[in-house]
């Protein structure tokens, strides 16, 4: 018999052998391999009519075909078991997803549902996949599931049938890290931007944290502003399960161009890094650049009313137009010097940050601090609203240098960290990486993934 009989007649068996199955569709992984093997190779013999005369039969060689009879039959202990997986859909419930992977076990249903181990299948996110091992007669022989991460770690259920009954353990998952580059262009807005260039939100979010002491992405964005980030991606399965934390980041805001490098000490929790600039100074500076939060959410409406030259001696502030609760954060660490009604003001809040600092924050529809509390930058202090001597719902912000307000583009108050000795020559190196990568993207807006 020729090779080539031999291995349409191994491919005739092997389907046979799958239609005799339950289910066609799910056949089980080593089936799966050997059959593409066969079908490869039926695949390339219709185009050779005489496939002596062709290099055909060099590639029908190099297959890995020592006796195919062999390999049958030693799938046939795992013939009437089948490899299924499924993915969870909206709305799905555990019946549903059972009878799509070809399960018919009342027992492994009651089992999922009871089992404190188990149980977690039923929490499992539309998408995420599940496979089963299931047996001729549609009973469960095991399962496995990714689960989702609690508290940054990845663990598999896996489920299994035992002489005793089922039992079900989660399994630790080590992750798998991948450095990914992305770099786009704002045309319209920023998440328009992040969105083209396939930049995760939760990685768009921590653009915006990182640069909020120097740029306020609601009002400072200019159409041709660029940005360019490194970031860590959490892989599993060869499904992106959770972005990381971005490494490096340049953002190039109306001429200005603000880069941000991720440092942290050596053996040390990764609490105590922080972003630096590229010379090593903190990038985290005393004061946010807008006490209103940025989001997909904000980012259509958030505006920030420049105050102009001539208007600024009566208005002595900047008003932002936000609809009514909208959170107000406090710019920077203090401690609440009032919470209260001011006349004009309205509900008003006023922050003290050392001796010389303080901010105010006016028209609140709801105060959410007591005075006497300490507060830190970025905390919840009230909610935008109306009251006082208000035309409509905004937040009147007022950052005052020795009680008088100020305007705070005109003063830049920046924590005084800086790395020094060992710590600068090791930040010296990652820069240089960084610096490297960036200008691998440099130019436009290509996107780069790199292991
Ligand atoms: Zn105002």
């Amino acid at each position: 018999m020729s090779l080539r009989a031999k291995l349409l007649e191994a491919a005739n068996a092997l389907m046979s052998a799958l239609r005799a199955s339950r289910k066609t569709r799910v056949i089980s992984g080593t089936a799966l391999g050997l059959s593409l093997v066969a079908f490869g190779a039926a695949g390339v013999a219709p185009i050779a009519p005489d496939a002596a005369d062709l290099p055909v039969t060099l590639v029908v060689e190099e297959l890995p075909l020592p006796d195919l009879n062999t390999q049958i039959a030693s799938l046939s202990p795992a013939v009437g078991q089948f490899i299924a997986e499924e993915r969870v859909r909206p709305g799905d419930n555990l019946s549903a997803l059972l009878e799509r992977l070809g399960v018919n076990d009342p027992q492994a249903a009651q089992f999922i549902r009871s089992d404190a181990e188990a149980r977690s299948l039923l929490g499992l996110r539309p998408g995420r996949r599940l496979q089963a091992t299931v047996d001729a007669d549609g009973r469960l022989l095991s399962a496995s599931a990714l689960l989702p991460e609690h508290r940054d770690e990845l663990k598999r259920l896996v489920i299994e049938r035992g002489a005793a009954g089922f039992t079900a353990r989660q399994l630790p998952v080590a992750p798998d890290m991948r450095v990914e580059m992305r770099a786009g262009e704002i045309r319209s807005s920023l998440f328009a931007a992040t969105d083209a260039a396939q930049v995760p939100d939760a990685v768009a979010m921590q653009l915006v944290e990182i640069f909020s002491s120097d740029i306020d992405f609601a009002s400072d964005l200019r159409k041709g502003d660029r940005f360019q980030v490194v970031y860590e991606t959490v892989w599993q399965d060869g499904e992106m399960v959770r972005t990381g934390r971005v490494l490096a980041a340049e953002f190039r805001n109306g001429g200005k161009t603000f880069q941000a490098i991720w440092f942290g000490p050596r053996d040390a929790s990764a609490k105590d890094g922080g972003y630096y600039d590229l010379h090593g100074k903190a990038l985290k500076k005393a004061f946010l650049k807008s006490p209103l939060p940025f989001s997909r959410v904000t980012s259509g409406f958030a505006m920030r009313v420049h105050p102009i030259s001539g208007q600024w001696k009566q208005h002595k502030g900047i008003d932002f137009a936000a609809p009514t609760g909208t959170p107000i954060r406090a710019t920077g660490d203090g401690v609440i010097e009032f919470a209260g009604n001011a006349g004009g003001y309205g509900n008003m809040v006023v922050v003290r940050h050392g001796a010389m600092y303080s901010t105010a924050y006016a028209h609140m529809s709801r105060i959410a601090a007591r005075r006497g509390a300490r507060v830190a930058q970025g905390e919840v202090i009230g909610y935008v609203g109306s009251t006082g001597w208000s035309t409509g719902p905004h937040l009147h912000y007022e950052f005052r240098v020795n009680n008088e307000a100020r305007n705070p583009d005109s003063i830049s108050v920046q924590h005084a960290v800086a790395l020094a000795g060992a710590e600068l020559q090791r930040f010296r190196q990652v820069a240089a990486d960084m610096g490297h990568r960036f200008s691998l993207m440099a130019g436009d807006a290509v996107q780069v993934a790199a292991r």
